[in-house]
């Protein structure tokens, strides 16, 4: 099952990645992820990273592209993969069919979460998520059992520099410059899913389960 999961910010990726995680034995490759930890530990990709994750634009693609070649080559994706967070633009989309044709692999699905603006908004603001465990929250929506610690792992909650202030918005409008056209490319391969994700998060994925049963 190689699979592409899209949506704008917020819409809910990389919690409908950790169900499929659960219920799926596939690796879970989420590039803001790698981009924080090489962030978080001061590795020179966390250097180029973090001037644009800070103000919300996306990192080059020349950089993101690079990260991902050497990941989908790795032996734990030849069975599969869920791509959550790339590609965001035609280039890398591009890019990511070609790194697959070479090992006679494609892209079987790309499943795409909407969401109103006005919500991911709310989303973002609200997301925080544990230090070590990197479990998601949700002050609002999904808030843990005690405040600022994790249920899972007792560690400490804390939000995103990302998801404060100005760079939600910009986030939103880099998300409908560069990465909402993509959507045409893989409904051009008929392989695009649009699913709702202005519900509850199981409900969603019922909807996930679906797509993936089919492809199995
Ligand atoms: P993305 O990876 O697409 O940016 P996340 O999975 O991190 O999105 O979700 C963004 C925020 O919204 C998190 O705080 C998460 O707990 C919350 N969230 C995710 N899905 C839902 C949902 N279906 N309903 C309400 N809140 C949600
Ligand atoms: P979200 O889906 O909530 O925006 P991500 O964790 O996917 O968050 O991404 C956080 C940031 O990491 C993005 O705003 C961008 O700067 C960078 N990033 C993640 N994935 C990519 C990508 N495929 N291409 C370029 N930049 C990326
Ligand atoms: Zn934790």
């Amino acid at each position: 099952m190689n699979i592409v999961l899209m949506g704008p910010p917020g819409a809910g990726k990389g919690t409908q990645a950790e169900f499929i995680k659960a219920r799926y034995p596939i690796p879970h490759i989420s590039t803001g992820d790698i981009f924080r930890e090489a962030v978080a530990n001061g590795t020179e990709l966390g250097k180029k990273a973090k001037t644009y994750m800070d103000s919300g634009q996306l990192v080059p693609d020349e950089v993101t592209i690079g990260i991902i070649e050497e990941r989908l080559a790795r032996e734990d994706c030849q069975k599969g993969f869920l791509l959550d967070g790339f590609p965001r633009t035609t280039v890398q989309a591009e890019a990511l069919d070609k790194a697959l044709a070479l090992t006679g692999r494609k892209i079987e699905a790309a499943i795409n979460i909407s969401v109103p603006n006005e919500i991911l908004v709310e989303r973002m603001s609200g997301r925080i998520s544990c230090k070590d465990c990197k479990t998601v929250y949700n002050l609002k929506f999904n808030p843990p059992a005690k405040a600022g610690i994790c249920d899972r792992c007792g560690g400490e909650l804390i939000q995103r520099s990302d998801d404060r202030g100005d760079t939600v918005g910009k986030r939103l409008e880099v998300y409908m410059e560069q990465t909402n056209p993509l959507l045409d490319y893989y409904k051009a391969q008929g392989l695009l899913h649009d699913i709702d994700g202005n519900r509850d998060t199981e409900v969603v994925f019922a909807d996930v389960r679906s797509i993936l049963e089919k492809l199995q």
